[in-house]
């Protein structure tokens, strides 16, 4: 089975893509100021969460997203197999010898490892009640 296709991933534009969702948001709900970024990776992307900040602080200077700390939490790779549909959990090291230990077919979907997700927010409102 070939992973390879499944490997592949540059942070730097989906850095972009997250900074691009957040500023949305950002704007939609009148923030001020987003103080931190609550993401949720899949364990199969090449994404270093040292990487991930870096290329943030990069991409976010002179927006509301600046200075924003990013909080990573890893999803865990899951593969179903395509017979009997029973999903495993992974590491990405056991990949290439991946079989089902329910049935021992060799055939199996990525479902998850490799998506990323904004879970949370958190931000200062331009709006003040004092
Ligand atoms: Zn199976």
């Amino acid at each position: 089975m070939n992973w390879g296709k499944v490997l592949f991933m540059h942070e730097l534009p989906v850095t972009g893509e997250i900074l691009k969702t957040v500023l949305k948001h950002a704007k939609w709900n009148k923030v001020s100021k987003v103080v931190s970024v609550c993401l949720q990776i899949g364990k199969l992307s090449d994404l270093e969460d040292e990487w991930i900040q870096h290329y943030f602080d990069y991409l976010s200077k002179g927006t509301v997203a600046e200075g924003a700390k990013l909080k990573i939490e890893r999803l865990p790779i899951v593969i179903q197999c395509q017979s009997c549909r029973l999903p495993h959990n992974v590491e990405a090291s056991q990949l290439a010898e991946w079989t089902c230990f329910g049935c021992g077919g060799k055939q199996g979907e990525l479902i998850s490892g490799r998506q990323y997700y904004i879970k949370d927010m958190e931000v200062q409102s331009c709006e003040r009640f004092d």
